[in-house]
């Protein structure tokens, strides 16, 4: 894995045979399923996880095409975040035998007290429902603890640019050091947790976001938060804790009802790869980029992150979005339903 990056950063990338792929390293660390007997299964009509590769010659991908200056300011960020996404794989050795499975309000406290000092902004909790578990994966355990890292406003303003990637690269980096430290806190305390990858990851973090609690999903299909808006990163912690304060309710709604009014990410979107309307989708959820016209200017574009960036909540603030939203009544209602 080392390698892969190193040929993708440092060298530009491999021979032919060994083009850089996000995908391929990332199934290599979907390995460590094996370790497992029994996994809780996908839904049959979940969806598969979106690939990242964009089968182009790596003369068009940006992040193979670096100059030396931005390799050096690449390394810090790309070397800790492969490290702690392998440190992350190994825990799925699928030795650990969990001595508890109740959490008392201290050691949650506790939790969430290292969380936050480690750079976490929120922290909820959601009983994985299978159709949120892609499709071909499977997770070890059936609870999640979802938390998002911010992401700095200045560097994302300026998508598509290296200085936003690197800010992404940053935001994907924390996420991978944060998940391995919580995990290992509740191994210790006897509770089975095993924390998702920052990239790629074996279930739909947006959706678990959203289910949990923590905001709802916009046209862009980015979950938006109050604080940061979508200048966010998402992660999970799978656990056997059963009696997580988890909610039912989704106090964000109103967000996709501004959306129908805004819609500023559909028309800025470079190369028109975001629905007018988000469209439904076979697991009932919806489906909000048409991911291949997406996928091919993202990886000639360091990543783009234009819909991030110009969205109203990422740049003025959810509070401010909301404040001023006065409703809108013929919003069109999308639900993501749960399969247990
Ligand atoms: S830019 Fe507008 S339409 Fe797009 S996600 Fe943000 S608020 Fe919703
Ligand atoms: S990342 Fe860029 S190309 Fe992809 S949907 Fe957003 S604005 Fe469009």
């Amino acid at each position: 894995m080392f390698k892969q990056m190193f040929n993708m950063i440092i060298r530009g990338g491999g021979s032919e045979q060994n083009a850089p792929s996000l995908d391929r390293l990332l199934e290599g660390m979907d390995k460590h399923l094996e370790n497992f007997d029994t996994l809780i299964q996908p839904a049959p009509e979940s969806k598969p996880r979106t690939p990242f590769d964009a089968h182009l010659p790596k003369e068009q991908m940006s992040l193979a095409n670096l100059n030396p200056r931005q390799k050096l300011r690449v390394i810090p960020k790309a070397l800790p975040l492969i490290f702690n996404m392998q440190r992350a794989a190994r825990m799925y050795d699928g030795k650990f035998r969990a001595a508890r499975s109740e959490v008392t309000p201290d050691v949650l406290a506790q939790l969430e007290a290292l969380a936050f000092k480690a750079g976490v902004k929120d922290i909820k909790y959601v009983k994985v429902p299978r159709n949120a578990i892609f499709q071909g994966k499977g997770i070890p355990c059936e609870y999640a603890i979802v938390y998002t890292v911010e992401m700095d406003k200045a560097p994302i303003s300026t998508s598509p640019s290296f200085e936003s990637q690197l800010e992404v690269m940053r935001g994907y980096k924390n996420m991978a050091v944060i998940g391995t430290k919580l995990a290992r806190f509740l191994q210790h305390q006897g509770f089975a947790a095993y924390p998702g990858t920052a990239l790629g990851g074996l279930t739909d973090y947006v959706h678990l976001g959203e289910l949990a609690g923590l905001g709802a999903i916009g046209y862009h299909g980015l979950l938006i938060t109050p604080g940061q808006g979508a200048r966010l990163r998402i992660n999970t912690i799978y656990t056997n804790i059963s009696n997580l304060p988890i909610t039912t309710t989704n106090e964000h709604g109103w967000v996709r009802d501004f959306c129908a009014m805004c819609r500023k990410c559909v028309r800025s979107c470079p190369v028109d790869a975001i629905y007018d309307q988000p469209q439904p989708r076979g697991d009932g959820g919806m489906q909000c980029i048409e991911h291949r016209t997406c996928r091919e200017y993202f990886t000639q574009h360091y990543g783009c992150a234009v819909c991030l960036a110009v969205c109203p909540f990422s740049q003025v603030g959810y509070d401010a979005v909301k404040t001023r939203f006065k409703g809108n009544l013929t919003a069109p209602k999308f639900q993501i339903p749960t399969t247990t």
